[in-house]
């Protein structure tokens, strides 16, 4: 799935959501926000190597669209809402099939336009070094996107199931 996409199909989740959903949702990713605070607070030394020696090596030359999913974007817009122009802004010089630098660097150059609390699970969780002293972290953060990924899955039965309804009604209304 292309990256417009799943940013497409995780917005259109967030404008159907009922009430209840929605403050489930929040609460998830409230989690995550906060797990991904204690892993940036523990994980210190290893993200000092990322800002101070390689500045973002990782962020160059990949296929974003193989890192990003939708429990990325369903997360980042839930809790950065204010974002959703710049993040669409991004979306338009997104590149298929190629290697290229990601298109959420700022400016092409960098840093990255999400915030360090508020992280895509691959981004947040890849290093190059020894990760022992977080491997807790990394193993909640992982824990709390499969929970994101549950809620959507959920979400795709609960349309799927409205959908056949409306097709059976429809039938006996002919
Ligand atoms: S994880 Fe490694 S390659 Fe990636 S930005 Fe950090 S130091 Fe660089
Ligand atoms: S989303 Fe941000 S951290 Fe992830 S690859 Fe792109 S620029 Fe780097």
């Amino acid at each position: 799935m292309a990256l417009l996409h799943k940013y497409k199909h995780a917005s259109g989740i967030l404008e159907k959501l009922s009430a209840e959903d929605r403050r489930n949702l929040i609460n998830i990713c409230k989690e995550i926000q906060k797990a991904e605070e204690r892993l940036l607070t523990e994980g210190e030394p290893v993200f000092k190597k990322c800002r101070t020696q390689c500045k973002g090596m990782c962020c160059r030359n990949i296929d974003i669209n193989a890192i990003l999913g939708c429990t990325d974007f369903l997360y980042i817009l839930t809790m950065e809402s204010q974002l959703q122009p710049m993040i669409e802004q991004c979306l338009e010089n997104e590149v298929l099939f190629f290697s290229a630098n990601c298109i959420f660097l700022e400016n092409g150059e960098g840093p990255c336009i999400f915030p360090s609390h508020s992280m895509p699970e691959v981004c947040i969780l890849s290093f190059c070094s020894d990760d022992t002293l977080i491997i807790d972290r990394i193993k909640e953060i992982q824990g709390l996107f499969q929970r994101l990924d549950w809620f959507l899955k959920k979400r795709a039965m609960v349309d799927l199931k409205n959908w056949l309804l409306s097709f059976i009604r429809q039938l006996f209304l002919k």
